[in-house]
This record gives structure tokens, sequence and C-alpha cells, in this order.
């Protein structure tokens, strides 16, 4: 077994080329048999060391052949999307440079800055120099966002949160929806604000933020004396895709001197494709935008960003220059460790230069359209079946549906809908998941894969029914 670099890395190069190109030809997704996953459960930790030839023989024979099956153009299933093979190639040279990107003056830091534009640019968002940075995820990306609008808040309202913490203040509120993602409560946990003081104000009947419910909530708040302060607008919820109408939420912010936070997690790119671009009128608005450039964009896990209109206040939320790390030559901006909460940073900007550079603004653009092309075209599909039911409009990438055959009572439809996504799943054919849409089991596919077909979009529908089918039988019988 060899144990030289070069000689292993030929082989490395060879078992990811195959395991990328069978991909579509396997199963989607299938159970691990208990004996491989015991044997990765019960892994022993190795007195000697292994050779590199056999370690690349151990990912190929027992991890390779168990992937979560998001690689294929039939997984439908969360917000998880096949990489960007440009990626996968840049997460190798990006880990052979191994740099902390906190900050400095070598090739990933300046990169950074310039994919955090670029970003900036493709959904058309502000970018001041210094106005973001790349975060692990959105849920990361929303800390340090909603740590900007608190403390924005609270000084405001004579109180630097920093030295003083937010013991005795007023409850500083923010407003939600039923459908924002649960990454926002956890940053208002974590940030001191407790969830209480989250608000899920009604939503209109396409799941988005209703502006009259909003202010009438705000007004009740400010009389009992408490403090709203933010707003969280989505751009594609993880339930159905909706887009919340930005310009007037926008308008209401900035009469009210709300911060006002858009959850780009999933859905800021599809603002890229003309047909839908109309929705995210006023996402350039808000105060700050999370999103996720491994979403959409398919940049290879792990790649969060964080975009904020106002530098300084970021930078003042978490500027903390220790006397080990002071450097004269970090410029005006200083370093990413002052932005957010991360000291040392993984060189994630490598990934996301070759992944947007790769296929262009052009071909980024093509690859979205594709999408919500597709999803139109399953929505179609699921408005002609009898027994398929479309739970909300398709809006961006996601179709929320559910199973409805005639003659079932509502619990049992519930039961029925909850059982499918696993039972589809179990099938290997396509991938599917579920989720609780106002109060109901509903199965959506999110569509982010454009190589993708209307031939697959009509096999889920038809795995759909053949697992229904599965799950029925007998029904009339017993
Ligand atoms: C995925 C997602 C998040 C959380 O982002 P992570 O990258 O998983 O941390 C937040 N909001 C929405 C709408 C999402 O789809």
């Amino acid at each position: 077994m060899t144990d030289d670099f070069r000689t292993a890395a030929r082989v490395a190069a060879e078992l990811v080329s195959d395991y990328l190109e069978e991909l579509p030809s396997r199963p989607v997704w299938q159970p691990m048999p208990l004996r491989e996953r015991e044997a990765l459960l019960g892994l022993e930790l190795p007195e000697k060391g292994v050779p590199l030839g056999e370690l690349l023989g151990v990912i190929g024979e027992r991890v390779m052949p168990a992937p979560m099956g998001n690689g294929n153009p039939r997984f439908f299933g969360w917000v998880n999307s096949a990489p960007q093979p440009a990626g996968v190639l840049a997460t190798l040279a990006a880990s052979a440079m191994n740099p902390s990107s906190a900050g400095g003056d070598h090739a990933d830091v300046h990169l950074e800055r310039a994919v955090v534009r670029w970003i900036a640019e493709l959904v058309g968002f502000p970018h001041p120099p210094g106005g973001g940075l790349l975060t692990s995820g959105t849920s990361m990306a929303t800390i340090v966002c909603l740590a900007a609008a608190r403390n924005r808040a609270a000084r405001r309202a004579g109180r630097d949160v920093r030295e003083e913490g937010l013991a005795g203040m007023p409850p500083l509120v923010g407003y939600v929806t039923g459908e924002t993602h649960s990454c926002v409560r956890k940053a208002a946990e974590l940030l001191g604000l407790g969830s209480r003081h989250l608000r899920a104000v009604a939503t209109d009947e396409e799941g988005r933020l209703d502006l009259a419910a909003l202010r009438a909530a705000v007004a009740e708040d400010r009389a009992a004396g408490r403090l709203p302060f933010l707003v969280v607008a989505s751009a594609g919820t993880v339930g159905t895709g909706a887009v919340d109408a930005f310009d007037p939420t926008a308008d209401l912010c900035a009469e009210e001197g709300l911060w006002l936070h858009v959850d780009g997690a999933y859905g800021a790119f599809g603002v890229l494709d003309p047909v839908i671009a109309h929705r995210y009128a006023g996402m350039d608005r808000a105060d700050s935008l999370a999103l996720d450039p491994h979403k959409w964009l398919g940049v290879p896990v792990d790649c969060g960003c964080a975009l904020v209109r106002d530098t300084e206040e970021l930078r003042g939320t978490f500027s903390l220059v220790p006397s080990y790390l002071r450097d004269e030559a970090a410029g005006d901006l200083g370093w990413f460790s002052e932005y957010g909460t991360e000291q040392t940073r993984p060189f994630r900007s490598l990934k996301v230069w070759a992944s947007i550079a790769h296929r262009g603004r052009a071909g980024v653009a093509a690859d979205i359209a594709r999408c919500t092309e597709l999803a139109r075209h399953l929505g179609a599909l699921v408005e002609r079946d009898p027994e398929l039911e479309l739970v909300a409009p398709v809006e961006t990438s996601i179709v929320a549906f559910r199973y409805r055959p005639a003659g079932m009572g509502a619990e049992e439809l519930d039961a029925l809908n909850r059982r499918l996504p696993m039972a589809v799943q179990l099938r290997g054919r396509v991938f599917v998941t579920g989720a609780v849409y106002r109060g109901r089991e509903v199965l959506r596919a999110c569509l982010l894969n454009a190589t993708t077909t209307e031939r697959d979009l009509e096999l889920l529908v038809a795995e759909i029914r053949a697992a229904a089918a599965e799950l029925t039988e007998g029904r009339s019988a017993s």
C-alpha cells in the first residue's frame, strides 16, 4: 500500500471522479446495512499509522458507498444540493494551503473579500467594503446579523450590550412568521433575546408576512413598553419557497426604525431568474441578508454568507483585537475575525470562487432559472394528478403538495402523508421529504439540480403513487 502523496492523490482523483460519474445511476439513497453501520460506529483507534493508500481503500469501500443522496439529480429532499465539480477540486487545493482566513495578507483573505462582493453582486445587494463575510452556513450568518441588530437597538436605548448585557432592559422584540426558519429562533435564544420576544405574526394566503398584522403587533408592543427592533423576512421559506413582499416591509421598518433582516439561505439566488426576479423587489433595502452558497449555488458544504448594509455595525459588534493579533498590515478593514465569531477560519472562498467562476454569472443564472422551470413543471404535474394537491403556489423552486386520494378522512390523510417520504426514500429511486404546513402534513420537493429532467419529475410522481399504494395496501380489506 502506497504512502507516497502523489501516487495516492492520483488514486484519490480516480476514486472521486468514479464516484461523481456513477452517482446518477445508483440508488439515490439506501439505509446502511447494519453491519456497515456498525463497522463505522465501532472503528477502533489505530495504534500504528495507516498508509495513505489504505486510507483511500477504506474511503472507497466503507464511506463512499453510503451517501446522503444529494449528489443525485433525483434527490429532492430538504435544501441540499449536488456539489459543483469546480468546488470539489478547489476544496482539495484549499486544504493543501490550509490558511486561517481570520486575516492577514495572503491570497485567501483577499479572495474572500472578492467573493463576498461577487455574492452581493449576484443577488443585487449593496456592498460597502467589509460589509460581509463567509460563515459556516446561514445559522451562523443569522447569529452574526442579529447580534449587530441587537446591539444597534440597545445602543439606541442607551445601552452598551457588549459591556452591560441585556439585564434590566425592556425586552427587545423581533417579528417573524410561522414559516420562519428555526435558526432565527436559535439565534434569538443564544443572543439572550428570549424566544418569547420573537413574535410570529400572521401570514397571508401565499404564506407571506401580513403587514397589517405586523403593524398592529409593533404598536401593541410599543404601548406595553417593549422595544420592537427587528423584522425577519424570507427570500424563500424552507416549507414552500414563499418570498415576502420586501418593499412594503422595508417601508414599515424605515418608519418604525426596525432592522430588516432577510433570510435568503435557500432562495436569495432566485433573483437571478428573470421570470421570478420581480418577487424580490426591495430585497436590497434590507439591513442584513443571510444566504447560503452551499445550497442553490452548489458550493460544497460548508459555506454561508452574511451581508450587512452598515459595516461599522458589524465590526462594532464583534471587533476584539488582543495584543497577540495586532497586525499593522491588515489595512483599514482589519481582520475578518473582527466581523464575526470565528477566530481561526477555513479557506471557504476558493470553492466559492471556483464554483461561481466555472459557471460564470450567466451559467449560474441559467441553472437557477432551470430549477424554477422544473419546479413549475412539477407543480403542473401535481395539479394534473387527481390524487395530488398543491398546497401552496410554486414561487421559487420548492413544491409543497399532498397525496390526497378520494374517500380518506383528514386524520388518515395526515398519517399517510407523514409516512410517505420514508416509504418513497426506501424505494431508492427518488428522494423527497415532508414538513408540516399550516397544520397539515405535506410533501415537499426542492429543485436545486439543473441536471434534473422532466422525466425525473414524472418518476417522482409515479414513485409517490407507488409508495402510497404500498402503504394503503389491504386498507379497504381490513
Ligand atoms: C438551510 C436554511 C437555513 C439554515 O442554514 P444553514 O446553512 O443550514 O445553517 C435557514 N433558513 C432557510 C430558509 C434555510 O433553507
